[in-house]
């Protein structure tokens, strides 16, 4: 399962060739496998309203690697995208999490600091974009202070494993 999960909110473990640098990612934007944008997965927040959190530093050598998008503590978050739910996950740094795996299975959406899951969520269901599926909270360790959705974005390995992949840059991804 998962380790070295200690220092920060990061779930994914980037692949030991996996750059620190931004990835451009531009066959994501090129009419590839994923629709051009995603929703915004917070219910009432504008595409505007998001800044890029994704090279902010977290400790040595580490990178954020996601979005948190700030919003009340039970704020609903709805699905980015198409695609099933591949894992509930309750985790130290991610609090209470779940993975979404896009139809292609090539892209793994990642939720993290939820309060709690939308009723009737499992494991395997079949999500459409801007489907319920949690609330805002600040479970694992995020600031009781600031709930947010830390919501991150990574290329699968061939071996579709909801625990692995490379970081993929959400901002650009996302869009009204
Ligand atoms: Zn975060």
């Amino acid at each position: 399962m998962q380790t070295d999960l200690s220092d920060a909110d990061l779930p994914i473990r980037p692949a030991p060739q996996a750059s620190t640098a931004t990835p451009a990612a531009p066959e994501l934007t090129a009419g590839g496998s994923m629709p051009a944008k995603l929703l915004v997965p917070v219910e009432g927040i504008a595409y505007s309203q998001l800044s890029d959190t994704f090279d902010q530093p977290r400790g040595q050598e580490r990178h954020h690697e996601a979005l948190d998008i700030m919003a009340p503590t039970g704020t609903p978050v709805r699905a980015a995208g198409d695609g099933k739910v591949a894992k509930l996950f309750n985790s130290k740094p991610g609090g209470t999490t779940l993975y979404q795996f896009d139809p292609a299975e090539k892209y793994a959406y990642y939720y993290a600091h939820l309060d709690r899951y939308a009723d009737g969520i499992k494991e395997g269901m079949q999500l459409k974009r801007g489907d319920l599926i949690g609330y805002v909270g600040a479970t694992g360790n995020a600031d009781p202070n600031a709930p947010h959705l830390h919501f991150a974005i990574f290329a699968l390995t061939p071996e579709k494993q909801w625990w692995k992949g490379t970081p993929v840059n959400p901002y650009p991804m996302l869009g009204d």
